[in-house]
């Protein structure tokens, strides 16, 4: 069994795989361990394939898993855990973002003891827009979560086997890593590195994308927006009762007063969209009790020359 298992979630990448995969190497080899590659092709539809397919068979220590089609990050880097054997995984991105320089870095940590060692980004050289939602957001998420999520702590992570033995028995289908890294618990420390821009290729995460990761994020793990929208919906039916009051004492004081067509109207609409929201909020939910109901696995293997990862083809 290799010491250090780095998996790296690859879709459309092959401007950059060669570069990544020549710098990640010199990398490993200073470090004196042993070492492999799990790489997954998330269903590319350029090259990636054929490049992994290449470099897995001019080295025994690179393997590939390749998806039929595109399940997103998440899967992929599921499908990479269980593909890993080592007894400490390193999770990486194939644009060189993540800096393979700080591996050494990472597995000094680790031998202090620290089952995850996380790599956190500043934000530099982002837009100012994207930095302020972004931390925005996660002052959100830390309000409605149960778990603590950072910013800037992403996947960049290497996990302890015993981490990743927590991670993959967790059966969810809908997979927050951000959230489950921090579920499983454990010492954890992290240090921060200066941002860097993609290598080649181009960023997957366009705006509709990151606002659906997002959205998943807030949901996956626990109820809380359900039961602020019950207090919500209790709160103004308090204020509505209020209300109905005040205007009958406005009545039995000063008589009939002109229809108010306006405030009704105004009520009508508030309350109108305030139900909706919150339908939208349950339907969320049941549409995800739907989807882990179905039991689908998170994947589906095109082909892998790991075949002996023992449960890379398992659904769950
Ligand atoms: N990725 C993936 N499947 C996807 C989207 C992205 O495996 O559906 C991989 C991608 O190849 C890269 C990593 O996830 O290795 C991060 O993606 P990207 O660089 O596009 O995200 P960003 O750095 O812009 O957040
Ligand atoms: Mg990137």
């Amino acid at each position: 069994m290799p010491q250090i298992s780095i998996v790296v979630p690859c879709f459309n990448e092959s401007e950059v795989i060669e570069t990544f995969h020549a710098t990640l190497i010199q990398v490993l080899e200073t470090t004196g361990k042993t070492w492999e590659l799990c790489y997954v092709d998330d269903g590319s539809s350029d090259h990636t394939r054929a490049h992994l397919q290449e470099l897995a068979s001019a080295d025994h220590r690179t393997r590939y898993t390749s998806f039929s089609r595109n399940f997103g990050k998440e899967s992929a880097m599921l499908a990479g855990l269980r593909m890993s054997r080592g007894d400490a995984v390193i999770l990486m991105d194939a644009d060189l973002q993540h800096p393979p320089a700080l591996i050494p870095r990472m597995l000094e940590l680790h031998g202090h003891g620290y089952d995850q060692v996380v790599a956190q980004r500043d934000r530099a050289g982002e837009g100012i827009v994207r930095t302020r939602l972004s931390r925005a957001y996660y002052r959100l998420v830390r309000r409605f979560m149960d778990v603590e999520v950072i910013d800037g702590a992403g996947d960049f992570r290497l996990l302890s086997r015993r981490a990743v033995t927590a991670l993959l028995s967790l059966p969810e289908n809908n997979r927050f890593s951000k959230g489950l890294f921090s579920w499983i618990g454990f010492d954890s420390i992290g240090f921060t590195y200066e941002n860097v821009q993609r290598a080649a290729g181009q960023s997957k995460w366009g705006g509709r994308r990151l606002l659906n990761y997002g959205i998943d994020g807030l949901l996956s793990f626990n109820s809380r927006p359900l039961r602020m929208a019950i207090h919500g919906g209790l709160w103004l039916f308090l204020s509505a009762l209020f209300y109905a009051l005040w205007i009958v004492v406005n009545v039995l004081v000063d008589g009939v007063e002109t229809p108010g067509y306006a405030t009704l109207i105004t009520v009508i609409v508030a309350l109108s969209g305030v139900q909706i929201a919150t339908l939208g909020i349950i339907g969320e939910y049941v549409g995800r009790i739907y989807c882990e109901s179905k039991r689908r696995p998170h994947y589906v293997i095109r082909e892998t020359d790991a075949s002996e990862a023992s449960d890379a083809s398992e659904s769950g």
